[in-house]
């Protein structure tokens, strides 16, 4: 008999629809009296991409979050809320699966990578660590595997860059080696939290198009989050419009932009032209 590997553990775990890795059903979060996400439900699956737009200060970040159970000091989620991410009730998780989710099946990237990389270690450290922790790699094999990640995310002369530090890095490069750190745990799920923001325009959509690439090679799923309706549309295959806390109108991406419902839809919009 073939003895159970860890992949066929958490295969048993699945009981999602089939290539379903995000379902959340009625998110409410709280900081004190205040509920700045207001009855949440998304639905993902792999190999699509998932926009979650919203003018700032809208609970988007909140969200994305608590689908890791990274909420700051403060936040409280109702207890009627559920999260299920690649087949785990995220709320009901012990310490060492949420430990196991986060090193695993899901990947995530922020606004401004400076602060996410560690400024004394240099990009093969750094990505090297992730993969040592998360997947074992040591020795040769982790130098092969480190240089295959910058490649894969289009750093190029990847050899010699391994040994720069972060601030030798420009904005783009540093958004790309977040990208290969995401990417050392090969997820099925990718949160990239206005991941563009921070960019300027053209690097913005060569970063949008590496995600694209990469959710075709990879199969991932994304959720795309950001204040700007107009860089999703062509990336996102649904699009969620959200508003104090809510979400107001979703569809597809070619719904939304063609005939949008609601008004801070055609807000978002208008502020595109
Ligand atoms: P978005 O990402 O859409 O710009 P956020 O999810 O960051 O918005 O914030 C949603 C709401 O939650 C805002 O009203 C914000 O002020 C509030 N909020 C976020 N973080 C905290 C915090 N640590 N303490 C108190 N309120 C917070
Ligand atoms: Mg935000």
């Amino acid at each position: 008999m073939t003895p159970l590997t860890h992949e066929d553990t958490e295969k048993d775990s699945v009981n999602l629809a089939e290539g379903e890795i995000l379902d959340v059903r009625n998110l409410r979060i709280s900081f004190g009296a205040m509920e700045v996400v207001q009855g949440v439900s998304l639905r993902l699956q792999r190999g699509q991409t998932l926009a979650l737009v919203g003018e700032s200060g809208s609970g988007k970040s909140v969200t994305a979050l608590s689908l890791l159970r990274l909420l700051p000091q403060g936040a409280s989620v109702d207890p009627g809320s559920s999260i299920v991410v690649s087949g785990q009730p995220v709320l009901s998780l012990t310490p060492r699966q949420l430990r196991q989710l986060r090193g695993g099946s899901v990947g995530m990237i922020f606004q401004e990578p400076m602060t996410s990389l560690n400024p004394l270690h240099t990009i093969e450290k750094q990505i090297g660590e992730t993969l040592q922790l998360h997947r074992g790699v040591s020795g040769r094999a982790l130098r092969e595997q480190v240089l295959a990640l910058l490649e894969e995310v289009g750093i190029d002369n990847a050899a010699r860059r391994m040994g720069a530090f972060p601030h030798e890095l420009s904005g783009g490069q540093r958004q790309r080696v977040m990208i290969a750190m995401a990417l050392a745990n090969d997820p099925a799920l990718l949160i990239a939290d206005e991941p563009t923001t921070a960019l300027d325009v053209t690097v913005a959509s060569q970063i949008l198009e590496l995600l694209k690439r990469l959710q075709r090679k990879r199969h991932m799923a994304i959720l795309l989050i950001t204040h700007n309706l107009g860089i999703v549309r062509r990336y996102a295959h649904q699009i969620a419009v959200m508003q104090t806390g809510r979400i107001v109108e979703q569809g597809t991406c070619t719904e939304i932009f063609t005939s949008p419902r609601h008004c801070c839809t055609r807000m978002l919009l208008d502020a595109e032209r």
